[in-house]
């Protein structure tokens, strides 16, 4: 399976967001969970704490109230007449908040002349002269009580106090400061105060009987499935105070926690994805271009452009593949020259190669033609001796005129002959070279002296004193009479014919020209042949050309013909060695 770089580097990125968010956010809840139980805890812990320092303070001024109260003279003639109405009169005009109540023991009196019994411990203590401050267990619940001795001229007459029973408002102010629900166990009340509902609050204290007050923070199930922390502190031997939080509702705010630590992390993974988006198309586009450059490559096109990167890395892909495509045009280029430069080469081989042919073919029919002549030469210049013979002794007239003619015939067909064996005679080594001007020029006014001249007029354009051609003056003017009589012959209605001559490097160039019809493409390769002819059997025996390029090769020349470009009419050209300059 294949991917984009775009879709590999979005994927990456989620997963990486991802692979971080949830262990994060699970070691995280963790985390929270233990914190939020530990501060719980914590703050619960200290709550006996707190009680206590509420107590110590609350006792000092109830223990203040306590002894202004005793001290106060009405209080103190009331006793000393030992009158209990008014004795407990004075003791609550001279109390310092009405919410208090007021305790009156007179020395030696069975009962309390108001208020609950203190016990006879604080009682003792107030007849040493001490102000006792301790915890009562009242019928209204556990009370706070101070007293202080009430004494007449060093006679201790009994003790005079204030209480303040724990009642629901001190209970509410102390679940207010200590931030949890209070359940007060009063054993002589019976009851328990608390904050929560009763049920509940006997449920917790049933089910923290067993525990001792100072085992710090414990926790407690109930019957009905709810979870609680519990601190508790003893208020005196009949009461204690349990301070209570709720483990469903400390850890509460949990829930709502992960939700919105899971909403955070949602909303991050899209912030990453839509960064990411972004990030991996800008990453993703050059890469992208690069692959559309080098798709353009292959089809051929080296101007694709390519991408400029804020990305090194891709940067200098891009230069590498610039300069690799660069590179390859010029290489490519190079291919194209060499590819050129061998098919014209190739095209050079071939014509060289058809010229080999040719002059292969040439060669072989010159040898036979040669033979067959060596062949026809001897017999017919037999029987022509045996007709001159028949001629001298023949007396008729008109019989001589038959054996002159074939006399002549044969004469005509000896020169033939001749001249077939003159081409595989070999060059002669000692013939002088021509002058192609002074050649051209006698072969000009042989060929176009008379009428002939008006009906094919010849321009014979050779510089007159260049470079002799290596050839038997005889011989290329045979040569050049031959390709006239051709030219002539090409043009029966007549036509101008030129003899065009130039030296080049060491060899000399003879062309004739005419504005006949040319040479069909058909026969170009052809007319050297020998026997070769279009002008039938009465005018053209096809022998002409050949001889003639025959001669022109045993010279080491070359004679080829084309038809002219850009005109009617045919080119014959005859190419030979010039002759050394000092010969
Ligand atoms: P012949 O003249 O007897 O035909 P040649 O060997 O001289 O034999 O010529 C061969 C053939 O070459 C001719 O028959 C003719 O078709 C062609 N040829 C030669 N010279 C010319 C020319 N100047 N213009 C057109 N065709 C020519």
């Amino acid at each position: 399976m294949k991917i984009s770089v775009q879709r590999a580097l979005l994927l990456l990125l989620g997963g990486t967001v991802l692979v971080a968010l949830i262990p994060g956010g699970f070691l995280l809840d963790r985390r929270l969970s233990f914190e939020l139980q530990r501060a719980a805890r914590e703050g619960l812990s200290i709550a006996p704490r707190l009680l206590e320092d509420r107590n110590a303070a609350r006792a000092d001024a109830l223990m203040m109230h306590a002894k202004d109260l005793a001290a106060a003279p009405a209080v103190t003639a009331a006793f000393r007449q030992r009158d209990p109405e008014a004795a407990v009169r004075a003791a609550r005009a001279a109390r310092f908040d009405e919410r208090e109540q007021v305790l009156v023991v007179a020395a030696g009196a069975q009962e309390p002349w108001a208020g609950p019994s203190p016990g006879p411990q604080m009682l003792a203590a107030t007849r040493e002269g001490e102000m006792p401050v301790s915890f009562l267990a009242t019928e209204d619940g556990p009370a706070h009580v101070a007293l202080a001795p009430v004494m007449d001229e060093g006679v201790w007459l009994g003790a005079a106090g204030v209480l303040q029973t724990l009642d629901e408002a001190a209970v509410e102010a102390l679940a207010g400061f200590t931030s949890s629900d209070v359940v007060v166990e009063s054993r002589g009340s019976g009851g328990a105060l608390a904050t929560l509902d009763s049920a509940r609050a006997e449920a917790l204290v049933r089910a923290t009987r067993d525990h001792a007050d100072d085992a710090g923070v414990i926790e407690v199930h109930l019957a009905d499935g709810s979870r609680w922390w519990i601190a508790a502190a003893a208020l005196d031997g009949s009461s204690r105070v349990l301070f209570a939080r709720s483990v469903e509702q400390e850890l509460s705010v949990l829930p709502r926690l992960r939700r919105g630590a899971a909403i955070a992390a949602g909303l991050a993974l899209i912030v990453a994805l839509l960064l990411g988006t972004f990030a991996a198309r800008a990453i993703a586009r050059p890469v992208r271009a690069l692959a559309v450059a080098s798709e353009q490559l292959t089809a051929g096109d080296f101007a694709a452009p390519l991408p400029d990167s804020v990305l090194r890395e891709v940067d200098q892909v891009a230069d590498s593949f610039a300069q690799m495509r660069s590179a390859l045009e010029r290489r490519l280029e190079e291919l194209e020259e060499a590819n050129r430069a061998l098919e014209a080469q190739q095209g050079r081989l071939q014509a060289l190669q058809g010229e080999l042919i040719q002059r292969d073919r040439l060669e072989a029919g010159g040898r036979l033609v040669a033979e067959l002549a060596h062949e026809i030469r001897n017999p017919v210049a037999s029987i022509r001796n045996c007709l001159e013979v028949l001629d001298r002794r023949l007396e008729d007239d008109q019989s001589r005129v038959f054996t002159q003619l074939a006399i002549e015939e044969l004469a005509r067909m000896h020169e033939l002959a001749e001249g077939l064996l003159d081409l595989n005679r070999p060059a002669d080594p000692d013939a002088s070279g021509a002058d192609p001007s002074a050649v051209a020029a006698q072969v000009a006014a042989l060929m176009g002296a008379g009428v002939q001249g008006e009906r094919w007029p010849i321009r014979v354009l050779v510089r007159a004193g260049g470079p002799e051609a290596a050839i038997a003056p005889d011989a290329l003017k045979q040569v050049l009479i031959n390709l006239v009589q051709n030219a002539q012959e090409a043009m029966p209605g007549g036509g101008r014919i030129e003899i065009n001559g130039r030296a080049v490097s060491g060899r000399v160039s003879l062309e004739v020209a005419d504005i006949g019809p040319g040479i069909p493409d058909d026969i170009l390769g052809r007319i050297f042949d020998p026997f070769f002819t279009t002008k039938g059997e009465v005018r053209g025996v096809g022998l002409g050309l050949f001889v003639a390029e025959g001669i022109v090769r045993r010279y080491g020349g070359v004679l080829s013909a084309r038809n002219r470009t850009g005109g009617r009419g045919a080119v014959f050209a005859i190419e030979l060695p010039a002759t050394e300059p000092d010969q």
